[in-house]
C-alpha cells in the first residue's frame, strides 16, 4: 500500500534544512571564499613553506620533467606532507586513484607503524608515526578486482599506484574529526600497462603539448641557434557538471532507483518542465544548503567552483568550476561528484548522476568545455578582433575541425554507456552523429576563405545605450566587443560546439568520468596538429617561414576537406539524420557499435602511434567497455524483473481483488448489469495480461545474455538488440497500469511525489 509512501511525505514536509558554520573571521563575518581556498590543499606554495629550498627546486626540477625524483628528495617530502598533514588531524594516507569504473579508489593506510628496540629485559615495541618516501612514491594495492580487461593475467596480476606529482595532495574529512590524505595516484600494472583513467590522460595531455609547440614553431620561428619560442602548451578544461537530487526517504522505496540511478517504471505528472519555470529559478532552500555545503567543502579542497543553478527538468541542478589543466580538472570533477553525494546524504537528499534518471523529462550531461593554452596564458583558440586574418587561430581551428572529421566515431565512442544511451538523442541532448557548431560568423570567415572571397559584410552588434527610467540611467549594453564571439546564438543541439573562445564536448554523459572523452579529444588534436604541421612544411618548401599565402593555403585545405563535420542547423532534427547520410558522417545509434571504433584500424594507429593507448590497453579496454554495458543493462533487467513481479504486479492484484470484491457484492444488492467497480476491474485486465506477457519476454531475452556468457561482446550485443526493447516493451505497460491502478495501492514513491521538494 501507499502508506509508507504518505509518512515519509509527512516526514519530508516537516524537515528543515541542515545549517552548518561556515568559517567566521575573528570578527563573526563570514571567511572571504579566497581565503577558505585550498585550505586543505598541499600545494605547490606550501611545499615551499615546509622543505628546505634545494628540496623543493630539485622538486620542481622533477614536475617540469628535468630529472626523475630521487629518493632523498620523495623522504623528505613525505616527511613534510606527514607533519602538514597531521598537524591538521590526518590519522591515514591513501593513494588516491582512477579504475575503469568511472569513479575514485582509496585504500587507506595509518601512519602508525611500530618500533622494536631490543634490550637485555627483551623486546620492546614503542608506537611511532611514520611515512616514507616510498610511501608516498608508490603502494600495492592489490586491487585485483578492479576491471582490467584481460591485462592482469595471474602471475603478473599486481597492481601498483604511483604518486601522480603533477596533482597536488589533499586532506579530505575522515571519521571523528580527522582526516585522510589523499595521494593523486596513476594505476598501472606490473608491465607499466595503463589499468586506469589517469596514465592514457597524462600521455595525451602530453602529445597535445609536442604537437602544438611544433605548429607554433613552424608559424612562428626564431634564428637558428636560438630556443625556440614554445615550449609548453596545455590542455584546460571546464566541466559543467549537471545532476538530479532527490529526497532520500523517497528514493529509499525505489528499488529500480538504489540499483540502476534510474527510475524504470513511472509516469510523468502532468506540470513537469513544460512551463521551464524551474530553469535558473529560484533554488530550493534544501538543495541550497546541500550545494553551499559541498561548495564550501570543495573550496577547501581547492577546486574553483564558480557557478550554481537550477536546471531545465524539475528538481536538476547544474555546477561548473573555472576551467583548469585538464588533468586536474579531471580530478576535480570526480572529487566533486564524490563532495556532493556525500554532503547530500548529510541533509538527507540523494544526488542522482544518472544520464537519464527520469522518462519524459531533461536528461544530464558533462559539457566538457576544452581548449589549450600556451605557458604564457594564451588560450589558441582565441579568436581575438579579426578571426579572419588570425592565421594562427584558424590553423589550430582547422586542427581541431580535422581531428573531429577524422576520429568523430571514436569521439562517439568515449560517451557510449548503458546510461548515455538514454540521453544521446532525447530531449535536449545531442545524437548520436558527431558534428561540430561554428556559429555564423567564424562559419562565414571559414567558407570566405574556402571560396576565396571578401568576408561578407556583418552588421556587429553595436554597444548599445539603454534608458531606464526616462533621464534617470544610462546603461550602456555591450552586446560584444567586436570579435566573433557570441554573435550568434547557442546552438545546444550540437555535440561539440564552439563556444566563443574554446569548444563544448557536449555529448559526455553526466555520470562518466570525463577522463576518457577528453584523452581522445587531445589524441586526436595532437594527431590532426602533426597533419596540419606536415602540411604547412609541405607549403612553405625551403623557406624559413611560412608566408601568410602558405598559411591560408593550408587554413583552405583543411577546411575543405573537413566541411562534412560542420553543421550549424537543427541537430535534434530529422532532416539532419537524413543530411548526414548524404555527408556519409556515422550515425551511431547504439553501445556495441559505437565500441567496435575501438576496433577501427584508422583510429588504433592514430592512438598507438602517438603512444597513448598500445594495442592491449586498448583492447583490454574494448573488452571492458562491452562487459560494464552488459552488467549494466543486466542490473536494470533483473531489477525491473523483480520491481515489477514483486511490487508492481501485486499491486494490481491487490486493487483487482478489491474490485471484484465490491462487484460481487454490488451484483447482489444492485442485480443485473455491469458495477463501475467491474468496469474498472475489465479495464485493467488486457493491460495485467499484457505486462505479464513482457515480464516473461523480458526474462527470456535475459536468458539469452545467460546463453552467451563470457563473451562480453556478444552479451552486449544481445542486451542491446533484446534485453533493452523488452524492457521498454515491459515498461509501457507497467506505466500504463499505474494509471489504472488506486494510488492507495500503487507500491512505490511517483514521479509526482519524488520531482517535487
Ligand atoms: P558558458 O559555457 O555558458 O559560456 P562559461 O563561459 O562560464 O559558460 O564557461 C563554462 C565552462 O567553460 C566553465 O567551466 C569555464 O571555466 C570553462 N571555460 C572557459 N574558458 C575555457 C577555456 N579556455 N578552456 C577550457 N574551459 C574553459
Ligand atoms: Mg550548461
Amino acid at each position: 500500500s501507499n502508506s509508507a509512501r504518505v509518512e515519509t511525505l509527512k516526514e519530508i514536509v516537516g524537515r528543515s534544512p541542515r545549517s552548518i558554520t561556515y568559517p567566521k573571521t575573528q570578527d563573526g563575518k563570514p571567511k572571504y571564499t579566497s581565503e577558505v581556498f585550498g585550505e586543505n590543499v598541499f600545494s605547490l606554495a606550501q611545499m615551499a613553506k615546509a622543505l628546505p629550498k634545494p628540496v623543493f627546486a630539485s622538486f620542481m626540477k622533477q614536475l617540469r620533467g628535468r630529472q626523475a625524483l630521487d629518493r632523498a628528495t620523495a623522504d623528505a617530502i613525505a616527511h613534510a606532507v606527514r607533519i602538514w598533514a597531521m598537524d591538521r588531524g590526518a590519522t591515514h594516507f591513501t593513494h588516491w586513484f582512477q579504475p575503469q569504473t568511472d569513479t575514485t579508489a582509496e585504500k587507506h593506510d595509518a601512519f602508525l607503524s611500530l618500533k622494536s628496540t631490543f634490550t637485555a629485559a627483551g623486546e620492546e615495541v614503542t608506537a611511532i608515526d611514520s611515512f616514507s618516501g616510498s610511501q608516498l612514491l608508490q603502494a600495492e594495492p592489490d586491487a585485483s578486482s578492479f576491471p582490467s580487461g584481460g591485462m592482469r593475467s595471474t602471475f603478473e596480476a599486481r597492481g601498483y599506484t604511483v604518486w601522480d606529482t603533477t596533482s597536488p595532495m589533499f586532506l579530505q574529512p575522515g571519521p571523528h574529526g580527522t582526516s585522510v590524505l589523499y595521494i593523486p595516484s596513476v594505476f598501472i600494472s606490473y608491465n607499466g600497462d595503463a589499468l586506469d583513467e589517469k596514465t592514457v590522460l597524462l600521455r595525451s595531455t602530453e602529445q597535445v603539448s609536442k604537437a602544438c609547440c611544433e605548429l607554433l614553431n613552424l608559424i612562428d620561428p626564431v634564428p637558428l641557434g636560438a630556443q625556440p619560442k614554445y615550449s609548453r602548451v596545455s590542455t584546460t578544461l571546464g566541466t559543467e557538471q549537471e545532476y538530479f537530487l532527490i529526497d532520500r526517504a523517497l528514493y529509499a522505496q525505489r528499488p529500480d532507483l538504489k540499483h540502476t540511478g534510474r527510475t524504470l517504471v513511472g509516469n510523468l505528472p502532468p506540470k513537469h518542465q513544460q512551463m521551464e519555470d524551474h530553469y535558473f529559478g529560484r533554488v530550493p532552500s534544501k538543495v541550497m544548503a546541500t550545494m553551499s555545503e559541498a561548495e564550501l567543502e570543495l573550496m577547501r579542497l581547492g577546486v574553483p567552483i564558480k557557478t550554481r543553478h537550477n536546471e531545465v527538468a524539475p528538481q536538476q541542478f547544474e555546477l561548473a568550476p573555472i576551467f583548469e589543466e585538464a588533468s586536474l580538472a579531471v580530478d576535480h570533477n570526480l572529487l566533486t561528484m564524490d563532495v556532493l553525494a556525500k554532503v547530500a546524504h548529510k541533509n538527507k537528499l540523494k544526488v542522482l548522476f544518472h544520464e537519464k534518471p527520469f522518462k519524459g523529462i531533461n536528461g544530464s550531461g558533462k559539457h566538457c568545455n576544452w581548449s589549450m593554452s600556451t605557458d604564457r596564458g594564451e588560450n589558441l583558440l582565441d579568436p581575438t578582433v579579426k578571426p579572419e586574418t588570425n592565421y594562427r587561430f584558424l590553423l589550430i581551428l582547422a586542427a581541431v575541425l580535422h581531428a573531429v572529421h577524422q576520429h568523430g566515431g571514436l569521439l562517439r565512442a568515449t560517451i557510449a554507456s548503458a546510461s548515455n544511451e538514454h540521453r544521446l538523442g532525447a530531449q535536449e541532448a545531442p545524437p548520436g552523429i558527431v558534428s561540430a557548431f561554428l556559429g555564423e560568423h567564424l562559419n562565414e570567415v571559414l567558407n570566405s576563405v574556402e571560396e576565396a572571397r571578401p568576408l561578407k559584410n556583418f552588421s556587429k552588434p553595436e554597444i548599445q545605450s539603454i534608458k531606464l527610467g526616462g533621464t534617470v540611467l544610462d546603461v550602456k549594453v555591450a552586446t560584444l566587443p567586436a570579435i566573433s564571439r557570441d554573435l550568434t546564438d547557442r546552438n545546444r543541439t550540437s555535440p561539440f560546439a564552439f563556444t566563443g573562445n574554446k569548444f563544448e564536448f557536449r555529448a559526455v554523459g553526466s555520470k562518466q568520468s570525463p577522463s576518457f572523452p577528453v584523452t581522445v579529444l587531445n589524441a586526436a588534436v595532437a594527431s590532426a596538429l602533426q597533419d596540419v604541421s606536415a602540411a604547412l612544411r609541405k607549403q612553405m618548401g625551403s623557406k624559413p617561414a611560412p608566408s601568410d599565402a602558405d598559411k591560408l593555403a593550408v587554413i583552405r585545405q583543411f577546411i575543405t576537406s573537413t566541411k562534412a563535420i560542420r553543421f550549424e542547423g537543427d541537430g535534434y532534427s530529422d532532416a539532419w539524420v537524413e543530411e548526414a547520410e548524404r555527408r556519409g558522417l556515422p550515425n551511431i545509434k547504439n553501445c556495441p557499435d559505437a565500441f567496435a571504433q575501438l576496433n577501427d584500424p584508422k583510429h588504433v594507429e592514430m592512438l598507438t602511434k602517438l603512444g597513448i593507448f598500445s594495442r592491449s590497453e586498448l583492447s583490454a579496454r574494448y573488452h571492458i567497455l562491452h562487459e560494464r554495458y552488459a552488467k549494466d543493462v543486466l542490473v536494470e533487467a533483473n531489477t525491473m524483473r523483480t520491481l515489477l513481479t514483486q511490487q508492481i504486479l501485486p499491486s494490481a492484484f491487490e486493487y483487482r481483488a478489491n474490485l471484484a470484491q465490491t462487484a460481487a457484492l454490488l451484483k447482489g444488492i444492485e442485480g443485473e448489469g455491469e458495477s463501475p467497480e467491474l468496469v474498472a476491474l475489465k479495464a485493467m485486465t488486457p493491460v495485467v495480461k499484457d505486462l505479464q506477457a513482457a515480464i516473461k519476454k523480458l526474462e527470456d531475452s535475459i536468458h539469452n545474455m545467460h546463453v552467451v556468457e563470457g563473451d562480453a561482446v556478444a552479451e552486449a550485443v544481445v542486451a542491446n538488440k533484446e534485453v533493452v526493447p523488452a524492457m521498454g516493451e515491459a515498461r509501457k505497460h507497467a506505466d500504463k497500469l499505474e494509471e489504472l491502478t488506486a494510488d492507495k495501492f500503487y507500491p512505490i514513491p511517483r514521479y509526482s511525489e519524488i520531482l517535487w521538494f
